[in-house]
């Protein structure tokens, strides 16, 4: 196995909490003219189910499991049922097992969920573009207007308050790297996951899905210029940390470096359906391929979780989910990048995942630029 990998049991799980959202980004990957039941949520039934199933599997281990919660926009839910889906960890004593964060795009919070969130210990991430060019561009209402300066309010907001918050930004090509980053400072950001498009090698050969990643390389390496110039630790971006972890054989959590066990979470669907990560939910949409969906439900008789993660490892080998692609082998990067997301590397010409991934060409730069650094540091510092 490729030494980046980590945990050995399913220790993360990314619930679907609502299928509806206050925005419309146009890059997102759930919020789109393809949404199936737009508006629903989850129902007390299947987070009951989820829990007890849940509690079961981590006592069983005795370890312990994290829930993110997400959407849609999972504030959507309203303060009195999402407080009844935090009493409910209690009440099937799932409570000790767990620890809950939220993926917000933070429009929505108020004094009310600033109390919800003290009240129930709930760690928070931001989605929030790299500057407010590029955010208010992509991350818009339904009206098409852009939601940056909101967006910067709620996280002052959320700091002036105490709350814990790491923010999440989808890389855009077109902005300058080290603006972005000196953007991202600016805000007093301490933690940021710094996402790249999703997308695969099969949907880059369709014109009509293709993702434009042409600016993508200067972008990354002019960001990690930007990020370790001055030495300041005080923000760390895990795709760049990442890959400095793994150039000295560390482990990393990080999938989007290939450097977790991606049979170490699974995502639950709004309807309880069990899934595998949300970048094989881009093979479903466009079409293009199986593997999202398990086919387990966790409202299913005989559902376990012990029972999904074998189903998961098995589907993960199979894709080649805990190894490097065999072209990736002979790569002077390949452990710091661990061949990109095991969901980015498929391609429909031989149905198969053993490929560069989609990003190799941006992933191939910055991992060039990374041991280029770590070999010497001084021209940034
Ligand atoms: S840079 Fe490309 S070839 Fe090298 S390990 Fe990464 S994905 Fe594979």
């Amino acid at each position: 196995m490729y030494p980046g990998h980590a945990t050995d049991y399913l220790h993360i799980l990314v619930v679907k909490v609502i299928r509806s959202c206050n925005l419309r980004c146009r890059y997102c990957y759930y919020i789109n003219d393809d949404t199936r039941d737009y508006g629903s949520s989850m129902s007390v039934e299947t987070v009951t189910a989820l829990y007890e199933r849940y509690r079961d599997y981590l006592s069983g281990l005795g370890r312990e499991g994290a829930i993110v919660w997400h959407g849609g926009e999972p504030l959507m839910l309203g303060h009195a049922r999402f407080a009844r889906f935090m009493d409910l960890q209690e009440e099937t004593g799932l409570a000790p097992f767990i620890h809950n964060r939220l993926q917000t795009n933070a429009l929505l919070i108020d004094d009310a969920w600033i109390d919800f969130l003290h009240r129930y210990d709930i760690g928070i991430g931001v989605s929030i573009d790299t500057d407010q060019a590029s955010h208010d561009a992509n991350r818009v209402t339904p009206k098409g207007e852009g939601t940056y300066v909101q967006t910067v309010a709620a996280l002052n907001r959320l700091r002036e308050a105490g709350i814990g918050t790491g923010v999440l930004s989808v890389a855009a090509g077109s902005v300058d790297g080290r603006h972005a980053i000196s953007s991202l400072r600016s805000l007093g950001v301490s933690s940021a996951d710094i996402l790249l498009p999703m997308t695969n090698n099969a949907r880059q050969k369709n014109a009509d899905t293709a993702v434009d990643l042409d600016a993508l390389p200067d972008f990354l390496v002019d960001a990690f210029r930007e990020w370790v110039k001055g030495d300041d630790p005080s923000m760390r971006i895990r795709l760049f940390s990442s890959m400095i972890l793994q150039a000295f054989g560390r482990r990393t959590t990080f999938l989007g470096t290939g450097g977790a066990d991606m049979s170490s979470l699974a995502v639950v669907e709004t309807d309880g359906s069990l899934c595998m990560d949300t970048e094989y939910s881009q093979l479903e949409r466009f079409r293009i391929a199986g593997g999202y969906s398990t086919g387990l439900n966790v409202k299913d008789d005989d559902f376990t979780f012990a029972r999904a993660e074998t189903l998961i490892k098995a589907f993960v080998s199979q894709v080649g989910g805990d190894r490097l692609p065999t072209a990736c082998k002979s790569c002077e990067v390949a452990a710091v990048c661990g061949g990109g997301h095991p969901g980015s590397r498929y391609d429909d010409a031989d149905d198969s995942h053993d490929h560069p991934s989609a990003h190799c060409m941006a992933l191939y730069r910055l991992g060039q630029e990374t041991l280029s650094y770590l070999k010497n540091p001084h021209p940034y510092l």
